[in-house]
């Protein structure tokens, strides 16, 4: 070979290499979906897999635990090494540490600028859906800059006023004492000119408009848990799909969502397993519509799936180096449905041990197909004397109130599965990461959730300030 033809095929073979890199560096991400599942830990994720594999065969995979990045993030926030989800939603969606409670702002109580309005920036259509109140802190965390999570009115203010083109879910949540109902709140975003609906599918279709839309039921806090949903009640996958539909015809520029699995947390704090599982279900149909997304666009889409933290410290395999998910099979309805199915029977003066077995028997398969140890009948006949038949204290988590015969017959259930919980509450376990698509090399550096929206920021090519 001479030395001439050497020098030129050196000199093609690096033109060439620049063209396909400067192609690869105007790739940028066009689409991003972020999806937070509220209270979702390593276990909860595997535990669903396991369910997935008894209850279906085959291996039970969730879509995106094959994602190509698969670390994990700390969590702290300014106040707590255990966050809650204001903190946590600030920290995911402005990159900055915040005090527990405080929603979009620094400690000090200034704004910071979150990664919606940095799309927004760039001229994206943004958007936010959940299976919880729409005011609720995560989704709160990437449209308002407010030190109370808690004040509903304000943060729907800012809703209103802002520029959030799609916003989804169960409700407005409304303080008792501020007098407002949800109606209240449907007018004042009427009067911002927004279009309010309660169809997943009419909201697909507004046109030229920022949309909102609730559940056909305004009166529910949440959408109801997957496990308990009747039959044509919209779930978060509908309102997935509806923002993607919106979004991708309003978003011509591009497009940043938001998608939360709000009620994963619920359930965990519950710790009703069978319940969380159904609801990781939920969360991975609604990351399935983006992959279908991703598959359309896949140089221009990002998936970001995370957790603003653990929530119920779930131990899968708690004991004897074994689990039985055989025994979980048989749960029909959630802890909380639960609750309101033995409370009617209460009222109807069903107050027969046998009619407490029956009901047990028929929606978590105890004595018929779970057999229970001589403990655990003593167990919950005690807890039905001592507690159900003298209408007796309530298991009070953050957001239900459970009678304490279903929280002991769950906890039971979960223990001869071989799962069980250490907390009622928010762990501070560090939270899984899992990232595909356009610049998702980038989220290998990622070791804290403040360092997520800077990554998905240089994913649109640009900074978060
Ligand atoms: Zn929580």
């Amino acid at each position: 070979m001479n030395r001439r033809f050497l020098q030129r095929a050196t000199l093609a073979v690096t033109l060439l290499l620049l063209v396909v890199g400067m192609g690869h560096a105007q790739n940028r991400a066009k689409y991003v979906f972020y999806f937070i599942g509220d209270g979702l830990g390593i276990n909860q994720t595997y535990g669903t897999e396991l369910y997935n594999a008894q209850a279906g065969g085959g291996d039970g995979r969730l879509s995106f635990t094959r994602f190509p990045v698969r670390t994990y993030v700390t969590n702290h926030s300014s106040s707590s090494a255990v966050t809650d989800s204001a903190a946590a939603a600030t920290a995911l969606a402005t990159g900055i540490k915040t005090n527990n409670g405080y929603l979009g702002v620094d400690k000090e109580g200034e704004q910071a600028r979150n990664i919606a309005e940095v799309a927004k920036g760039l001229g994206y259509a943004t958007g936010v859906a959940t299976n919880v109140g729409i005011n609720h802190a995560t989704p709160s965390g990437f449209y308002a800059h407010c030190k109370d999570r808690g004040d509903y009115t304000e943060l729907c203010t800012q809703l209103f006023a802002g520029e959030m083109d799609f916003a989804a879910g169960a409700t407005f949540l409304c303080r008792s004492r501020s007098g407002l109902k949800p109606q209240d709140m449907v007018a004042r975003a009427r009067e911002a000119g927004i279009e309010v609906v309660q169809s997943a599918d009419k909201a697909a279709q507004v046109r030229g408009k920022r949309v909102i839309l609730l559940s056909d039921s305004l009166s529910r806090k949440n959408l109801p848990f997957a496990i308990d949903r009747r039959e044509g009640s919209e779930s978060i996958v509908d309102f997935t799909d509806a923002a993607i539909r919106y979004l991708e015809r309003e978003g011509d520029k591009g497009f940043l969502l938001m998608i939360e699995g709000g009620r994963i947390d619920y359930s965990c704090h519950d710790n009703d397993a069978v319940t969380t599982f159904k609801e990781v279900n939920d969360f991975d149909a609604s990351i399935r519509l983006a992959l279908d997304f991703y598959e359309r666009h896949p140089d221009q889409t990002l998936i970001v799936v995370t957790s603003d933290h653990e929530t119920g410290g779930m131990a899968v395999g708690y004991s004897k180096y074994k689990i039985n998910f055989e025994r979980l099979l048989h749960q029909d309805i959630s802890m909380e449905s639960l609750t309101g199915v033995m409370q009617r029977m209460r009222e109807q003066g069903k107050m027969d041990w046998e009619d407490m077995q029956s009901l047990l028997k028929e929606h978590l398969g105890l004595w018929d197909k779970v057999s229970l140890r001589e403990k655990d009948e003593k167990s919950l006949r005690k807890t039905f004397e001592k507690n159900f038949l003298n209408n007796g204290e309530k298991v009070v988590g953050l957001y239900t109130s459970n009678e304490k015969m279903a929280a002991e017959a769950i906890k039971i259930l979960n223990k001869r599965a071989y799962i069980d919980w250490i907390s009622l509450s928010h762990t501070g376990m560090q939270v899984p990461l899992w990232v595909k698509g356009v610049g998702y090399e980038r989220f290998y550096e990622c070791y804290d959730n403040t360092d997520i929206p800077k990554a998905i920021a240089e994913a649109m090519g640009t900074n978060l300030r």
